[in-house]
């Protein structure tokens, strides 16, 4: 590996294409490590498909600098390609239709995209992309540039599905939810744990992902995960010999790593909705730890039970709240009076600047789906997690913040209770976590991979490493 001086002083600037879905939870990771690159002295061009900046704050700006170490500005652009569907077509509604029209229509696009860029002087060392988007491998096939997947996930997870498409485990039967499965150096998973992808449940245009997955790996020469070595180091070791994670992460914002005093309003983000940052003010009333932070990502949809439950358990702790409510179509509503009942003491916003909130020495524990940037959010900010997951890879990272990461709790659901946590359950849980017998180890665990995460991006750890492997094996001198 070169060292980071010899890699700056390199006259030729490597460029790199990145293509990103357009969903929250890929677009956070994949914004902060074309940053991360950038200051790297890596030219990112950033092809997203063109609905996205009508479905996000903030994305309109046509490019942005970034800052280099030794301060040479280098670029991130932004490129638009048409997934071959009208601006205001609805793709929520008919998942399918959407995905295979981005398959044909949207490759055939980022490919013109490519040679258009190619013929103004922008050819790439490296395409990364989203296994969400499988299609894009091949248009860098057809392009002669090597392929990385940037995987938003845990390194849990990759090994899960890997192992899964590659037929390198048995797996149990997925109709029964109480099976178990163990794998290498994960903990033991209940099938109800595992990803609801791989569940006989799972909408076929998620399974036609999945079994994309296997054939597209071969194409790919590089998987770069959203994760810390630290965290997951068992998996990673049994991992190596099968298909080696090259962990980069947590690719968080970097004010969560303490690399920043705020974020600069001319950043480079992205916000499904405006967040509402007057609950910062509300937060510095509050005493030190004694908030409960209450949010479930951008695509969580709530029976009105739960909606109820949890607002019943936020009543009953008596304890400050901070509650993010994401309007959805048809979604459930509050019960009614709740907001005057509770007055002061809970704030409900329809989106907040998340980082800012976990970091604010208010917050005591983070009551969360467990979406991966969520959780590695918290854990990146030394907050404790109370977890109640919904599909997807959700259940299984709930596992892990439990079981691996000793970083929170998860919610007990009975057989019988339609996977709706109980407003008993809410609330017992989120003591535990507060104030139970094991919340003093919990919290000091959090603070530990807090410092383990910070170590791993700065200069010389684990993932700022493997980014400059990345960084040097792109860059064709020493492959
Ligand atoms: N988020 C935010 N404000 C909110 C709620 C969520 O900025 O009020 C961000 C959060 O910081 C995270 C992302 O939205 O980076 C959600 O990603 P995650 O993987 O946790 O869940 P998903 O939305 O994919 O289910």
């Amino acid at each position: 590996v070169i060292s980071q001086k010899k890699m700056s002083s390199s006259k030729k600037m490597i460029n790199v294409l990145m293509v990103s879905p357009t969903l929250q939870g890929h677009l956070n990771p994949t914004l902060n490590f074309a940053k991360r690159l950038a200051s790297k002295g890596v030219h990112v061009t950033l092809a997203i498909p063109e609905e996205t900046p009508h479905r996000f704050q903030n994305l309109n700006t046509q490019e942005t600098n970034s800052h280099h170490h030794n301060n040479n500005p280098s670029k991130i652009q932004l490129e638009y390609f048409s997934d071959g569907l009208s601006i205001d077509h609805d793709r929520s509604k008919d998942p399918a239709t959407f995905i295979a029209s981005l398959e044909t229509k949207g490759a055939e696009n980022l490919s013109n995209l490519m040679t258009h860029l190619k013929k103004n002087d922008r050819s790439f060392s490296c395409l990364i992309t989203s296994l969400f988007m499988p299609w894009s491998v091949d248009v860098a096939v057809s392009h002669g540039i090597p392929c990385a997947v940037l995987w938003p996930q845990a390194s849990a997870l990759f090994s899960i599905y890997y192992r899964y498409v590659c037929n390198a485990n048995h797996f149990p039967n997925m109709e029964n939810p109480n099976e178990t499965l163990q794998l290498p150096s994960l903990p033991m998973l209940r099938v109800r744990e595992l990803p609801s992808i791989l569940l006989p449940s799972c909408p076929p245009y998620l399974k036609k992902l999945l079994m994309d997955f296997k054939p597209i790996l071969d194409k790919v020469k590089w998987i770069l995960g959203s994760s810390v070595y630290e965290f997951e180091e068992e998996i990673l070791n049994s991992m190596a010999s099968l298909r080696p994670i090259l962990t980069i992460g947590p690719l968080v914002s970097p004010y969560l790593l303490g690399q920043k005093e705020s974020e600069d309003s001319d950043d480079l983000t992205a916000n499904l909705l405006r967040p509402e940052d007057s609950c910062l003010q509300w937060l510095n009333d509050k005493a030190t730890s004694s908030v409960i932070y209450v949010a479930f990502g951008s695509l969580m949809e709530f029976s009105q039970k739960q909606m109820d439950n949890i607002a019943t358990a936020l009543k009953n702790t008596k304890k400050p709240f901070l509650w993010v409510i994401t309007p959805q179509k048809g979604g459930a509503e509050l019960p009614q009076g709740f907001l005057e009942e509770i007055k002061e003491r809970g704030l409900v916003v329809t989106w907040c600047p998340q980082a800012k909130v976990l970091m604010h020495p208010a917050v005591a524990c983070f009551v969360s789906h467990c979406g991966w940037n969520s959780t590695l959010e918290a854990v990146t900010a030394g907050i404790p997690i109370v977890a109640l997951p919904n599909w997807l890879d959700q259940p299984t990272n709930a596992k892990l913040v439990e079981d691996v990461f000793k970083t929170g709790v998860r919610m007990r659901i009975g057989e019988e209770e339609d996977g709706v946590a109980s407003a008993e359950e809410v609330e017992r849980s989120i003591t535990e976590v507060m104030e139970g017998p094991m919340a003093e180890e919990i919290k000091m665990r959090a603070v530990g991979l807090k410092e383990a995460a910070r170590k791993a991006m700065v200069d010389g750890g684990s993932s700022d490493r493997n980014i400059n492997r990345f960084v040097t094996e792109i860059s064709g001198k020493f492959t």
